[in-house]
């Protein structure tokens, strides 16, 4: 049978003048999305999109697909006929015999859009309602019924569906421009990434890898992350940043305890950095207020400090890690982040660490480093990888 999607787009509605440069992003994005799972017609006619799905293509993985696209509030998925009373009772009861078999009370409704249509729309309710309710005992409810029957007259063909399923909402990738991502291994920053590209956000993605103290099965793992995002964010490079050389230069000449926090003071510099270089707006962590030392509040005032023009994004910072972890699993990455390999974060991880740290005693420390060629080195040996 044939099918069609109808999406109705969220916030992009909201946006004036500018709302045309929104559909027609999402419009693209869907294209992109659908290209690799055949030949399906993708059009926008009064505000709703039509992707109109060929025999030949599976509809379901088609649904899949168009589930993750942000920038859609709603999903109407329904089968395509002829405009007659008997093709479309006929496809009602065929396309949606489950929830006809799983249903007790029901109502049909019916929108006109073709005015050349012989009858109303609530004639034309009235009767195949009264046909389908007699042939499998249906209560008729108008108020609260267990199943709606959707019947739309359009131009060329009549849609039959059991109404909308939320779709991923947000706005489209790429309206609200490109961001960096620091993605680790762990659980939490490709929720955060998920979430920022849900605001119209582009990723790339920046991991630091420290070779051989973290081994190429955790740099696969990263990639395989970010492959997952994909699905919601699009095509994503990975930027892979060797930072050997600066842990053991921070081990070697810096005092235990600072050991985290300078540490991340230099992936944040050189993400900013890599993030200028690839026209990004911002940064993305996936820090949660307390989760660890490093994430306190003093702690993030001293790593925060040498962000020099781009803000930080951390959108799970007054998330709990259920929360986060109840992301992960329904974009399915959590399977993936608890793979139980070493990050660079946990090489030379100090047994106390500082949680309260003092601006000045980083200065001193750091002032034993070349931190100025470290990051220029960091970033020059920078490696591009497509998720
Ligand atoms: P995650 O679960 O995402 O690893 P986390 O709770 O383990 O986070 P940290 O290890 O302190 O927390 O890292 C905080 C944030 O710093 C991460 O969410 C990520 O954005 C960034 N980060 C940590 N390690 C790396 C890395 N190796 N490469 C890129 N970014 C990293
Ligand atoms: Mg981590």
């Amino acid at each position: 049978m044939k099918e069609v999607l109808l999406l109705k787009c969220g916030e992009i509605v909201l946006k004036g003048l500018n709302r045309k440069k929104f559909e027609d992003r999402l419009l693209g994005n869907l294209k992109r999305r659908l290209k690799p799972l055949g030949d399906c017609t993708v059009s926008l006619r009064q505000s709703v999109i039509y992707v109109e799905i060929p025999e030949t293509v599976d509809g379901d993985a088609v649904m899949e697909a168009v589930e993750k696209v942000f920038g859609i509030a709603l999903i109407c998925r329904a089968a395509v006929c002829e405009k007659t009373l008997e093709a479309m009772q006929e496809t009602a009861e065929t396309y949606l015999a489950d929830h006809i078999a799983r249903a007790q009370s029901f109502k049909v409704e019916t929108k006109r859009g073709d005015k050349r249509f012989p009858m109303t729309s609530i004639q034309v309710s009235q009767h195949i309602g009264g046909e389908l309710a007699q042939k499998y005992h249906l209560k008729p409810d108008m108020h609260h019924p267990e199943l709606t029957i959707h019947f739309e007259i359009r131009e060329q063909y009549a849609f039959v569906h059991a109404g909308p399923v939320q779709g991923a909402g947000g706005m489209p990738v790429g309206t609200n421009g490109r961001a960096a991502l620091l993605l680790s291994g762990g659980i939490d920053s490709p929720v955060a990434g998920y979430m920022m590209c849900k605001r119209g956000l582009e990723l790339i993605g920046i991991h630091f890898f420290s070779y051989p103290y973290t081994s190429d099965r955790a740099k696969e793992k990263v990639f395989e992350l970010g492959h997952k995002l994909t699905a919601y964010c699009g095509k994503m490079p990975i930027l892979v940043v060797p930072f050997t050389k600066i842990q053991e230069e921070i081990r070697d000449k810096c005092h235990e305890e600072l050991f985290t926090l300078i540490m991340r003071r230099f992936m944040m510099r050189i993400a900013e950095q890599l993030a200028v270089q690839y026209e990004c707006g911002g940064l993305i962590t996936g820090e949660s207020l307390g989760q660890v030392a490093s994430q306190t509040m003093p702690a993030m005032a001293v790593t925060n400090a040498v962000c020099e023009t781009l803000p930080v994004f951390r959108p799970v910072i007054g998330m709990d890690k259920e929360e986060i972890v109840q992301i992960a699993r329904k974009i399915d990455t959590f399977e993936t982040s608890i793979l139980p390999y070493e990050d660079c974060c946990t090489v030379f991880t100090p047994k106390h660490p500082n949680t309260k740290p003092k601006m000045y005693k980083i200065l001193e420390a750091e002032a034993a480093l070349d931190v100025e060629g470290l990051v220029a080195e960091a970033v020059a040996g920078t490696e591009r990888v497509m998720a």
